[in-house]
């Protein structure tokens, strides 16, 4: 049978983009629906902006430090108005290069809401396309617990847009866009609380690297409240917002700002009209190869669920766009080492195993650990400290972890994922020569065992 396209992609976010570009390249007739903005979540309420905004509030500390340099300022000012308008018109760049990379790649786009109404056809604006194959590249959305006054909260969709810094924050949760946001306001002077409903936040990474941070912020001022979590919200006559904990408590706020985990974006993408299966979790399921329960449909990126971050989404869309029309090509997405950062303010920065996962996963470890204060800070009052970490396995002397928290520790941990990728050893890691002066060279310096 003759379909209107080869591939029907459904989100031009980050998978999806790269998906119907080298689907294009490799020579299928592809269309891309996008309903909001081209670039997806990354480019528009995700990575680059918030970026941006790390960069902003990191002047505060620059600012401070640069008196031990000699550098006197009048007392800084900070204008939130002109951070939102600057960040908003690169975005509009950035949205421009993605159309363009589209259409310059032969790629067929429509504007608006897509809805699969049978297993190769999709429906948008009212038209019907079919498509030998459909891959659903839809995204996530922030998720809010539906506490009493929810309706007054706002996500990382709003943050982005606020009209005025709010003076007083209130962030709960405890994973990447809860400690980036907490350090974005607290940076830019907002009185910051991070208020997380565990032990410690960041479950899941390196616990050195969880108690650093948390050392770190409360150096900073930052008000961190754990074992909390948030009974009701109150608005109150002057519009300020009053919060009920569970534990009684009540804490007052301008904002309040969840961040507690984001859900598959599947509104009425009509996979009542497909065998589209989802996990427990309400995510798309998808076997090794982006296969759905549906022959025709595929799958890729926040969607399935997998790991929530661009660069595995971009290489999902790549291993798609070459299982479908270059085979002779594909290789299947290695979910191993993927190197990570917090953009928190210090940053975190972390290539494979925790210590705690590699001892679980029964391997005997040699754990090195190193804390100093960062050669920049020397001539200032700053005290802050990086923590750098490497996990060994003791049998093999394979370097199966680096953690760092410290600035430009996702910078760092970049080159560190490949040495690790290529399975390099502790004695690598010793007979490398450091780059000197830098924070990075103590990664191969580290040469006395804190812990075995
Ligand atoms: P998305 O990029 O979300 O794209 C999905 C697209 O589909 C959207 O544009 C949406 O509008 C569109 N869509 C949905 N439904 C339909 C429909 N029915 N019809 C038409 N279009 C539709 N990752 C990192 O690696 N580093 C970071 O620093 C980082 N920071 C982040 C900060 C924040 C605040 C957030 C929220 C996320 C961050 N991420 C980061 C995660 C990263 O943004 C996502 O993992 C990535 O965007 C997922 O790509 P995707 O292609 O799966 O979906
Ligand atoms: P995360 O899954 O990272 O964290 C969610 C947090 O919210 C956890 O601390 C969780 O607690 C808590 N939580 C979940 N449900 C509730 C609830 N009902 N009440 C109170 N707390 C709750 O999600 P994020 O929203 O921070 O980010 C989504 C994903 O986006 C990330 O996982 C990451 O993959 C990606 N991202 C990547 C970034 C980067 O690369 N720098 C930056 C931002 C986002 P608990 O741990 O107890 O379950």
């Amino acid at each position: 049978m003759a379909y209107d396209f080869d591939l029907y992609v459904i989100g031009a976010g980050s998978g999806g983009v790269r998906a119907a570009r080298f689907a294009a390249g490799f020579g299928a007739k592809v269309a891309v629906a996008e309903s909001r903005y081209l670039g997806g979540t990354c480019v528009n309420v995700g990575c680059v902006p918030k970026k941006l905004l790390v960069y902003g509030a990191h002047f505060a500390e620059d600012f401070e430090q640069a008196s031990g340099f000699g550098w006197s300022l009048d007392e800084a000012q900070f204008d939130w108005a002109t951070l939102i308008a600057n960040k908003d018109r690169e975005i509009n760049r950035l949205n421009g290069i993605y159309h363009n990379l589209l259409v310059n790649s032969g790629v067929t786009l429509h504007e608006g809401h897509a809805r699969i109404v049978d297993p190769h056809t999709v429906e948008i604006n009212g038209e019907r396309h079919s498509a030998k194959h459909i891959l659903i590249a839809t995204g996530g959305w922030p998720q809010i617990p539906e506490v009493p006054g929810h309706e007054h909260a706002i996500s990382s969709n709003q943050a982005f847009f606020l009209n005025e810094l709010p003076k007083r924050v209130l962030v709960v949760g405890g994973g990447y866009i809860a400690v980036e946001f907490a350090g974005i306001f607290h940076g830019l002077g907002a009185k910051t609380t991070l208020l997380y409903r565990g032990e410690l936040f960041l479950r899941g990474f390196d616990g050195s690297v969880r108690k650093h941070l948390q050392e770190e912020l409360t150096k900073r001022g930052m008000d961190l409240q754990f074992n909390a979590d948030i009974e009701r919200i109150e608005k109150q006559a002057d519009g300020s917002l009053k919060v009920t904990l569970k534990d009684g408590r009540h804490l007052e706020a301008d904002c309040v700002f969840y961040a507690t985990g984001r859900r598959p974006m599947l509104d009425n993408l009509g996979l009542e009209n497909t065998g589209v299966t989802l996990d427990k979790k309400g995510f798309v399921e998808v076997d090794e190869q982006y296969q759905t329960a549906e022959p025709s449909i595929l799958a890729l990126g926040d969607v399935i669920g997998r790991v929530q971050l661009t660069p595995v989404a971009l290489a999902e869309g790549m291993a798609v766009a070459r299982r479908l029309f270059k085979p002779e090509q594909y290789r299947p997405v290695d979910y191993k080492m993927i190197p990570t950062a917090v953009f928190s303010l210090p940053n975190i920065g972390t290539v494979g195993l925790t210590e705690e996962e590699a001892r679980d996963a029964g391997h005997d470890v040699v754990i090195f650990e190193s804390r100093f204060r960062p050669m920049k800070l020397t001539l200032t009052e700053c005290q802050e400290r990086t923590l750098m970490k490497l996990v060994v396995d003791a049998k093999t002397d394979k370097v199966l972890g680096c953690h760092m928290v410290g600035p430009e520790a996702g910078e760092i941990v970049q080159g560190l994922a490949i040495a690790l990728k290529a399975g390099a050893t502790k004695q690598h890691f010793d007979e490398t020569i450091g780059v000197h002066p830098t924070a990075a060279e103590e990664f191969v310096t580290m040469r006395t065992p804190v812990a075995g």
